[in-house]
């Protein structure tokens, strides 16, 4: 057994940050506690400890924020862009200035260190001060038929109420991704954070209100019965739209359920990112990149290297280069400085990674680093490093969501092309290559939403973040970003320099 560096321990400043999180459900601008008193505990990965008890919201509690949505939807749809622009502003403010009670949040929560924790504070805050600049610049277009027959006019309006539901692993940045557009739009939403990490949902919802955002707009269910509550909103007839993040079987049933009222949907699900390093890379550059595609979040990142797909001539290198990094990583509580593995998310997650590695190792996969699960208290697996993997592995096909790097060689580029392709997953892909041509043709070969040219992170606020295939559906972030949450309407009206019109002559369909 690998030994656990670090003690787990709870602060005073943690104690009293906790005690300051709202424990309520946050509908119409007040807190309060589920209709049937319910209540759900929320543990530290890193301990199994309950860190607090929150709201457990049932299906009324679910509708009710619905109804909130929809009340004050009439009035910010209407309420100047400027005026949501500079409430989105002020939540960003508010966000720098509570940067290290939300991170710590985070890492107890959901257990990633510190330092990431930190940087996903600037990373979620950034979605707020982007969309802040875009609520703004939505524009439409007015323009002549072809024919000269008449003027076109083409307006963008708020989609209307929009149901939001987030995963565990990013808990500020993929609330802030979907609450930000869809507020600079001009939608009101409820948003259910994951059931293992709601308090960092709950100390946004906070944030809001101070920002002064106006009773209604933005409410927040936090609730164990995530499918009863959430199928209760789908399918509500005056729902407009939902944004699901989370893994790609879930992502489908919803999927399905929206079809009922034909919903807009986005869907930002699983990934199984190919990791190409060719013989000509910056090798320094791609151990660099290899590291943060695989180990930022403790491999739980939809954005995480799965599959390491490195050329032979580099294999030898590249390996014994990742190895002798990991092996200088510390694994404990993320609250340490210099601690870089926290725990997983919780015991599942744990065996799940311990399946998938002794799977590969029975057929043939060699385990050069980690590989065997830590005794609790807590949820650990360290970070592993498994070469020359076998074809037929799970590990390649499935979503490791863990610390596992996995290697498999490749002699040339249609080889490289034809792995990296084999999966029913889109969202991300990287490559490292010194050669253009070989760049410019692996942009237009590979089946992916995102590519990491020669770097190993690609998440910005200001680009369009999404996949292809059974990644999703949609973009967030970028200019792309606003325009899930709005719609367009067509006006037509006649020529106005013409005085002859004849109805039946232009009459198409
Ligand atoms: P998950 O699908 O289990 O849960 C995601 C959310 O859906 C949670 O809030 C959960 O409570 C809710 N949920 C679960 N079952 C539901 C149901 N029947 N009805 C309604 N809601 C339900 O996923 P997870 O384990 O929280 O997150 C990990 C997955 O999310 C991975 O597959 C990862 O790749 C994906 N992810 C994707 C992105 C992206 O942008 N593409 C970002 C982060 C995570």
């Amino acid at each position: 057994m690998a030994r656990i560096q670090g003690t787990p321990v709870s602060s005073k400043s943690e104690t009293d940050l906790l005690a300051s999180i709202p424990d309520g459900l946050f509908i119409d601008g007040t807190w309060r506690p589920s209709g049937n008193g319910a209540r759900l505990a929320v543990h530290d990965p890193a301990t199994g400890a309950c860190l607090k008890q929150i709201a457990d919201a049932n299906v009324a509690d679910g509708r009710a924020a619905l109804n909130a949505a929809c009340a004050a939807f009439p009035s910010w749809a209407t309420t100047p862009a400027r005026t949501r622009a500079e409430i989105l502003r002020r939540a960003f403010d508010l966000v720098q200035a509570r940067a290290d009670d939300l991170a710590l949040l985070m890492t107890l929560e959901m257990g990633k260190p510190l330092a990431e924790a930190r940087a996903e504070v600037s990373y979620g805050g950034e979605f707020l001060r982007w969309f802040s600049e875009e609520a703004s610049r939505v524009t439409g277009r007015y323009n002549a038929t072809p024919e000269d027959s008449g003027r076109m006019i083409i307006t963008q309006h708020p989609v209307g109420p929009c149901y939001l539901i987030t995963p565990w692993n990013f808990p500020l940045a993929m609330a802030t991704r979907k609450i930000a557009p869809a507020l600079a739009a001009g939608c009101t939403v409820v948003i259910k954070p994951a059931e293992l990490t709601p308090l960092t949902t709950l100390l946004a919802a906070k944030i809001f209100e101070d920002a002064g955002l106006p009773a209604g707009v933005l409410n927040v269910i936090t609730t164990s019965s995530a499918g009863p509550v959430s199928e209760a909103i789908i399918t509500d007839p005056r729902l407009r739209k939902l944004s699901f993040t989370g893994s790609t079987p879930v992502g489908k049933l919803l999927l399905a359920q929206a079809a009922g009222g034909v919903l807009r949907t986005s869907m930002e699900l699983g990934g199984n990112a190919p990791f190409i390093v060719f013989g000509d890379a910056d090798l320094d550059r791609a151990v660099d990149g290899a590291i943060a595609a695989k180990f930022r979040n403790i491999g739980q990142a939809c954005t995480a290297a799965n599959r390491f797909i490195i050329h032979h001539d580099v294999v030898d290198e590249f390996t014994r280069r990742v190895t002798e990094l990991v092996r200088t990583f510390a694994m404990g509580r993320g609250t340490e400085d210099h601690i870089t593995i926290g725990p997983l998310i919780d015991d599942r997650a744990v065996q799940k990674a311990a399946d998938l590695v002794s799977d590969a190792t029975d057929r043939g996969a060699s385990l050069l680093v980690g590989g065997t699960a830590v005794d609790g208290p807590g949820s650990f697996f360290p970070a592993t490093v498994l070469g020359d993997v076998p074809a037929d592995s799970r590990i390649l096909r499935e979503e490791i969501f863990g610390p596992v790097l996995a290697i498999v060689p490749f002699d040339d580029e249609d080889d490289a092309v034809r792995i990296a392709n084999a999966t029913e997953y889109g969202l991300v892909s990287y490559v490292y290559t010194e050669n253009l041509a070989r760049a410019q043709r692996m942009i237009e070969r590979l089946e992916t939403g995102m590519l990491g040219l020669n770097v190993g992170v690609v998440s910005n606020a200001a680009a369009p973040f999404g996949g292809w295939k059974q990644s999703g559906l949609g973009r967030e972030g970028g200019f792309e970003g606003i325009h899930e949450y709005l719609q367009e309407k067509y006006t037509i009206t006649p020529n106005p320099f013409s005085r002859h019109i004849s109805a039946l002559a232009s009459c198409t369909t």
